[in-house]
């Protein structure tokens, strides 16, 4: 059993409970697609415009420094993870993640992305030893497009959610046994992992 997970697994343990098993205990990684080539660009292209961009409109001033590409760990909590930007001020952060597609849902607790992203706010905070306002979900823009943008406050109620996410995770890499799983037949169907599953019965 590995030490410390990636927190990707956050967003994959959302889509079903058995992908942390297959990737940490069965060794079992989704495909690499074109797609994620392609977004790795992206990326690239928008860590060199974060640190051109004006970061008024959060109201708190411009940031002192922007770091990008952050390297992030907890050996308290077990996991590891790289930030794609963070947005420095003297008494806090903010922690900025690129997306190309973003389904802003009502509820937090059912998105897998600002999962993800919170659980970098929680690493950040523990590397900068400052507290993480907000997490803010910059879209990569396409051609002509404009700049959009989703902010969601850091909370402690959301920090503690995302602990015990994180918890829930280590629990089943520590089981070592395939969890059940409530995946409805059209999330299954879409899913890389359907070959390994063979008690889906349709
Ligand atoms: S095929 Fe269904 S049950 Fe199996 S890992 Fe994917 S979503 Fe989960």
């Amino acid at each position: 059993m590995m030490d410390s997970f990636p927190i990707s697994l956050i967003r994959q343990f959302l889509f079903c409970p058995r992908i942390p098993y297959f990737n940490e205990i069965r060794g079992i990684r989704g495909l690499h697609t074109p797609w994620a080539e392609l977004g790795k660009l992206n990326h690239e292209k928008e860590e060199e415009l974060v640190q051109r961009r004006s970061f008024e409109f959060l109201g708190f001033g411009e940031p002192n420094r922007i770091d990008t590409s952050v390297r992030l760990e907890s050996k308290s909590l077990g996991v590891h993870g790289v930030a794609d930007a963070i947005l420095i001020w003297t008494d806090f952060i903010v922690v900025v993640e690129f997306k190309t597609v973003f389904e802003p849902k009502k509820n937090w607790r059912k998105n897998g992305q600002t999962q993800q992203a919170l659980a970098y706010a929680s690493l950040a905070e523990e590397r900068y030893n400052k507290k993480c306002r907000c997490i803010l979900i910059s879209l990569i823009r396409m051609k002509n497009q404009k700049f959009r943008y989703h902010l969601l406050e850091v909370t402690d109620e959301k920090r503690i959610f995302i602990q015990k996410k994180i918890e829930s995770i280590r629990d089943i890499i520590k089981m070592e046994k395939l969890p059940n799983s409530s995946a409805a037949p059209e999330k299954c169907v879409q899913c890389e992992y359907l070959n390994y599953c063979n008690d889906r019965n349709f």
